[in-house]
């Protein structure tokens, strides 16, 4: 699903008047009983509603809410902030309409106008829309203020007032703190990135079939994966198929007292559908590694502390394996760097690089040019700003990323909520699954494991990213049903990994 800036989404609405066609009030009313429709379904008979709408279209489209759930027999309070001097067409006509059906409309104009908000009422927010050019000011600034204090819930109309859509706000902006965004088609940029979590909540989509041939044509490097998309990236097996089909993966990972992060990445590559495993870790692991892992194929290293790269028992060079996954665990000794520093260059296919990895490639660039193309990087914010360096916001980060995979020519998957993929070609594609559950330890090698087999059956690596990241997190929230979100652990998310 493509995510669109605040230009396209203008754009769009026009073509969809244009092409449809369908008047722009028209346009206004399914808006408005979409976001109806998904507040009636949730919130079937509820206490007190206060809705407070702007002057502008997102204005109208909270005065056509207002009407239609006075229809549907809500008890509403309804309020108008007035603080501009010019109201829009379609909210003038929505507010005309308003009007024949109640007297009940307050307005606000000073902050003595500002009602009392209790526990038990619901606040609905179609103050400032996605359309908003400069923070909030004057009344409408002590309005958000007062409705933030306020102990209700709160629900935005497509986005929360005084939040930008697809820029920076700057720190002392004032902006609602929704529980729920209920937006229109497609997502924001702005709900996708971690500082705008609390002006966010959560966040819903709901249709109101805009043109779709416009958004197939819009050009954007944003992408959020939804589960139909993802499902699409899978590959099916082969009857006739047999182990040799799905690749012989090599992983590099553990040191002493982390054998742990081998053992979770072994796991979780072997319940990815990789058709061979051979696990390289240091002497202190094997008989853990064997024990723990089975179905794993071991080699030892020949040190009891970090890893070599040569092993004890005779083995094919790592070149020869499908794929190679390295950095679970593995430390940044001297000989780990030595290692790194004589296999890179010797990898001719996409490897996946995670953990202490990367924190050596961070330390000696060089090696960041002789990396395979292609290959997935896989750092958690603190490791990705070791690569680069400290952003003064999420757009500054975002660009940094793009930036990254570009030059690098690699695949970088910056962890998190709505874990960032992004590609050789700067486009990044958002995740929608995983939750707060997941940041445990040892989670990360999980996802680790999982591309790893994944591109040792041959997934290209943006596929491998995107659709692993998305596999990842839906066993996340599935470990996250079974045992709750504070219960779960690396080792549950690995016994939810499913692939259908
Ligand atoms: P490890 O302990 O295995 O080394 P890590 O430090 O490499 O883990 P984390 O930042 O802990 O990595 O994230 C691990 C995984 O959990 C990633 O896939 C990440 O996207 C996911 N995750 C972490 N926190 C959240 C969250 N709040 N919501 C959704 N997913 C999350
Ligand atoms: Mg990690």
């Amino acid at each position: 699903m493509k995510i669109l800036n605040v230009d396209q989404i203008r754009a769009l609405d026009q073509a969809t008047i244009q092409h449809e066609p369908i008047a722009p009030l028209n346009l206004m009313e399914r808006a408005a009983q979409g976001f109806v429709e998904w507040f009636a379904a949730r919130y079937p008979n509820t206490s007190p509603i206060k809705i407070f709408c702007g002057l502008g279209n997102n204005g109208g489209d909270g005065m056509a809410i207002a009407r239609l759930l006075l229809e549907r027999h809500y008890t509403l309070d309804i309020y108008v902030v007035r603080y501009a001097p010019r109201e829009s067409d379609d909210f003038m006509h929505n507010h005309r309409r308003l009007k024949l059906i109640t007297e009940q409309v307050s307005y606000i104009e000073l902050s003595t106008d500002i009602p009392a908000i209790r526990h038990n009422e619901i606040v609905i927010d179609a103050i400032l829309g996605s359309g908003l050019s400069r923070p909030a000011e004057g009344i409408i600034r002590s309005t958000i203020e007062a409705i933030n204090r306020a102990p209700a819930t709160v629900i935005s109309v497509d986005i929360a007032s005084g939040l930008f859509a697809d820029k920076p706000n700057r720190p002392d902006d004032v902006i609602i703190e929704p529980d729920h965004t209920v937006t229109f088609q497609l997502p924001k940029l702005a709900f996708v990135l971690p500082r705008n979590g609390r002006y966010v909540g959560e966040w819903h989509l709901v249709n109101i079939q805009l043109n779709k041939r416009y958004i197939d044509l819009a050009p954007t490097p944003y992408y959020y994966t939804t589960p139909h998309e993802a499902r699409l990236l899978l590959h099916k097996r082969d009857r006739f198929s047999h182990k040799g089909t799905y690749g012989h993966a090599l992983l590099l990972v553990g040191s002493y007292g982390k054998i742990g992060a081998a053992v979770l990445a072994s796991r979780a590559c072997l319940r990815s559908g990789v058709g061979l495993l051979t696990v390289q870790v240091p002497r202190c692991g094997y008989s853990v590694l064997q024990t723990a892992v089975p179905e794993a194929m071991c080699r030892p290293d020949g040190h009891q502390y970090v890893l070599t790269g040569q092993s004890e028992v005779e083995s094919p060079a790592p070149a020869e394996y499908s794929t190679v996954g390295i950095g679970p665990g593995i430390g940044k000794a001297p000989e780990t760097l030595a290692m790194l520093r004589e296999l890179l260059p010797t990898l001719k296919k996409p490897i996946v690089l995670d953990a202490d990895a990367l924190n050596l490639l961070a330390e000696h660039r060089e090696l960041l040019d002789i990396l395979p193309h292609n290959s997935i990087l896989t750092p958690h914010p603190k490791e990705f700003e070791r690569l680069t360096q400290p952003w003064a916001d999420d757009y500054e980060k975002l660009n940094s990323l793009q930036a990254f995979a570009k030059r690098y020519r690699v695949v970088v998957i910056l962890k998190g909520a709505f874990t960032a993929v992004a590609t050789p070609d700067g486009e990044v594609h958002f995740n929608s699954t995983g939750n707060p559950g997941l940041s445990t330890g040892g989670t990360g090698d999980v996802l680790t494991g999982v591309l790893t087999a994944l591109l040792a059956q041959g997934y290209d690596s943006v596929e491998a990213a995107v659709l692993g990241v998305f596999a990842h997190g839906l066993a996340g929230d599935r470990a996250a049903d079974q045992r709750g979100p504070i219960g779960m652990v690396a080792s549950d998310v690995i016994d939810a990994l499913r692939w259908d």
